[in-house]
């Protein structure tokens, strides 16, 4: 589950534009959303306050309807309920009142445009129109309804409901109509029952008197119309039978659509400047995540980077390497791995400074870069190490031509600066077959068959075999039985006489270190030593050598006693304490005692060996430069350290006979030696003629089987004793 989260992040990790356009996308929606969602809640608003108004304009001008229909009930009541009027109508001059009084013939009056006189039985007493005289009748003039009026009041009396109002069509159009029976308004005054008069007045509904109502409730455009046109909504018009004659519009004035109309603009400024806003942050965001990522990328790539070279390092090459392995497992192609390691780089270093073995270091990347193919992965694993990375087709059909073109590239000499600086590589190969070896495994196997280069001379490439693993499996094997032979006491020292050349007594002894293993037989030094420097036993074993020499020797004052020291002693700090402790104890003179020291420490260390040779000068021993002519064999040291003493190397020895012109190189070493005014020992010395021959070049000690084996510590006395002043070949036999 996990893993596909993480897999889906890094497939949205790789398109970015597409998230970004996706955010900006929804985000668009939101907004249009949110537009949407404010616009009909808006809308809703307008619509109920639309409603509402509708509302209050129907219920105002039904309400003014109501009071027109009243207005008209109080006016009658005011005309007709008179005592006056109740005295005067009933008489003979009634005519002459009641237009002096009512006012009936008033052309211009507000309260109505036609007015009735009738006496019993509907008869028209008297009618006017607009202030004329009017001859049509109220039945002809007034619809049907008023008849219905006219028999409820006429039936009435003068008691309850003498008067009614209401709503009547006229021919003119629709009216509001009072009628009333005249009577008293105190009850002392009496009316005729049999001939009681009824005053009715016509007031047209016109547009002026329509308006007026639209004025005083703010209705707009309010109208007249007819009842085959009422919808509902309109306020009604009914008669005082019920029937509807006709209604009132208007315009609705619908102040929520205003309101709406008005708010909309602001809305979709608002949700504008949502929309703006979020679209800059989703902008600045992206451009902040992308410097984020950026950042992020340059800190990975950096810390898979090796600072000097610019070259992957060493996690830069797994990471790769295991992708590599991963693409060749699908793929069914091969990873092939070089492992390289200059050979002679911590010379350079050591000799021309490390600013020197850096430039080397980025020429001999640049030159690397050059060489590696397409799809190669090169890298930097630090010190003078690097590796080449690449997918091979078939096996290894590009290899070999790599491994030469790696080989014949560090065959030409580098020029750094003004410095022509010379170094070899060592190259182990390994292949992960179809991806079937992991990185870690991979890297291993190339690194041991570069040592297994190392080990066969340097300057060569070979390829990983399952034999060096067991080779190593063997290595370790012996460490350990090294380990256990310390403690179970299984190393001794023996004793190789040194004589002098001229008169052939013994002036010195070399302790040799002897392991005599349980399981394995006697073991040679030259397996050994090399196994105990790499594990770091060396110290303990050349601590027990020195404490051995030292109490042997003390029996001998007259006699020199040399001790073989491995570099990797020298590293260790206490080493001069040590010595100096050791030489305290046994109480030998320091004089006599010298140290054999090869001269690889003293390419690689110069510094440090200088500071140690002080250090043992100080003491008093004598240091000796071991097989002089094996390797190096610089002049230079001889005389940059100041040694004691220089011992030739068993080979220049068997150089004699072996090699045509043996005797000239001897001859010509020897000179320098003297030149230098350093004393040398020959060793290996297994013949007469070696003997006298070296002798003769200028060699004050030999060492040899000639004279003698090495010889355990019990024969020594014997042996001392006997030779005083002989020669001792007879016993070496
Ligand atoms: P080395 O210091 O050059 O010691 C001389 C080696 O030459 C000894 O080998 C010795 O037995 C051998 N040798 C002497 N004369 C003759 C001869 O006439 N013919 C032949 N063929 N060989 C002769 P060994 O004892 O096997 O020691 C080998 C090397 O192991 C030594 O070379 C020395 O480098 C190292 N070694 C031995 N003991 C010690 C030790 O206690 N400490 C350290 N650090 N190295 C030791
Ligand atoms: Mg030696
Ligand atoms: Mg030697």
């Amino acid at each position: 589950m996990r893993d596909l989260l993480t897999s889906f992040l890094n497939s949205i990790r790789l398109k970015r534009q597409h998230v970004v356009l996706l955010l900006l996308v929804s985000f668009a929606v939101v907004v249009i959303v949110a537009v949407a969602v404010v616009l009909t809640a808006l809308k809703t608003v307008a619509v109920t306050t639309n409603a509402l108004d509708e509302s209050r304009s129907r219920q105002a001008v039904s309400g003014a309807l109501t009071t027109l229909q009243s207005q008209m009930a109080s006016t009658m009541v005011d005309y007709t309920v008179w005592d006056a009027a109740a005295q005067a109508v009933y008489s003979p001059e009634a005519e002459d009142w009641v237009l002096q009084n009512f006012d009936l013939a008033n052309a211009a009056s507000d309260i109505f445009d036609t007015a009735y006189l009738l006496g019993p039985d509907g008869k028209v007493l008297m009618a006017f129109k607009r202030g004329v005289p009017f001859s049509t009748s109220p039945s002809q003039f007034l619809s049907p309804a008023f008849d219905g009026m006219m028999k409820a009041v006429r039936s009435a009396g003068i008691g309850q409901g003498a008067g009614a109002s209401g709503f009547v069509r006229t021919s003119d159009g629709i009216a509001i109509v009072g009628v009333s029976t005249i009577r008293g308004a105190s009850p002392d005054v009496s009316v005729p029952q049999d001939r009681l008069q009824q005053l009715v007045f016509v007031r047209r509904l016109d547009q002026a008197k329509i308006d007026a109502i639209a004025e005083t409730y703010l209705i707009q455009d309010l109208r007249l119309i007819d009842a085959s046109s009422v919808v509902p909504g309109t306020a009604l018009i009914s008669d005082p039978a019920g029937h509807v004659i006709a209604g009132l519009t208007w315009t609705a004035q619908s102040p929520g659509d205003v309101s709406y109309r008005q708010v909309r603009p602001y809305v979709f400024a608002a949700m504008a400047i949502v929309g703006v806003f979020i679209f800059l942050l989703v902008l600045v965001g992206s451009f902040v995540i992308g410097k984020l990522r950026g950042d992020e990328i340059a800190a990975r790539k950096m810390a898979l980077t090796d600072r000097l070279s610019g070259l992957s390092n060493r996690m830069g090459l797994f990471s790769g390497l295991q992708d590599m392995i991963g693409l060749a497992r699908d793929g069914r192609n091969d990873v092939l791995l070089f492992y390289l390691d200059m050979d002679g780089f911590k010379e350079v270093n050591d000799v021309y400074g490390h600013a020197t073995g850096d430039r080397l270091i980025i020429s001999v990347a640049a030159g690397l870069a050059h060489l590696v193919p397409q799809g190669a992965i090169l890298a930097r694993l630090g010190g003078d190490e690097f590796a080449i990375a690449m997918p091979v087709n078939g096996g290894t059909r590009t290899a070999p031509s790599l491994e030469t073109l790696v080989l014949d590239f560090f065959s030409e000499p580098f020029l750094i600066g003004e410095l022509v600086v010379v170094v070899g590589v060592s190259v182990g190969t390994a292949v992960s077959a179809h991806g079937s070896v992991d990185a870690e495994e991979l890297l291993r196997r190339a690194d041991i068959a570069m040592y297994k280069a190392k080990a066969e001379g340097r300057g060569r490439a070979v390829a990983y075999d399952m034999q060096m693993d067991s080779a190593l499996a063997e290595r370790k094997a012996m460490e350990v039985a090294l380990r256990a032979g310390i403690q179970n006491k299984e190393f001794f020292v023996v004793y190789q006489p040194v004589v002098d050349a001229r008169t052939q007594a013994i002036a010195g002894l070399e302790a040799l270190l002897r392991w005599n293993s349980p399981q394995m037989g006697m073991v040679s030094p030259d397996v050994f030593i090399p196994l105990a420097e790499s594990s770091g036993l060396i110290d303990k074993l050349g601590l027990f050598v020195m404490e051995e020499a030292l109490r042997t020797v003390r029996t001998w004052p007259h006699i020199g006693i040399s001790i073989n020291i491995s570099p990797a002693q020298f590293r260790n700090p206490f080493f001069i304490p040590n010595v100096a402790r050791l030489l305290e104890e046994s109480g030998v003179r320091p004089a006599s005692v010298t140290l054999e020291v090869t001269e690889g420490y003293f390419i690689h260390n110069p510094a440090h060996a200088r500071g140690m040779i002080e250090a043992l000068n100080a003491l008093g021993v004598r240091i000796a430069l071991d097989d002089f002519g094996a390797g190096f064999s610089s002049i230079g040291y001889l005389r940059q350290f100041g040694f004691d003493r220089l011992k030739l190397d068993r080979s220049m020895t068997s150089a004699l006979e072996e090699i045509p012109r043996g005797r000239e190189m001897l001859q010509a070493t020897l000179a320098l030696a003297a030149a230098l005014d350093i004393p040398v020992t020959a060793e290996g010395i297994e013949t007469e003629e070696q003997a006298t021959f070296l002798r003769l070049c200028g060699c004050d000690q030999l060492q040899g089987y000639f004279f003698s084996r090495p010889i355990e510590e019990a024969a020594l006395s014997a042996l001392l004793a006997e030779n005083a002043d002989s020669r001792i070949v007879s016993l070496s036999a």
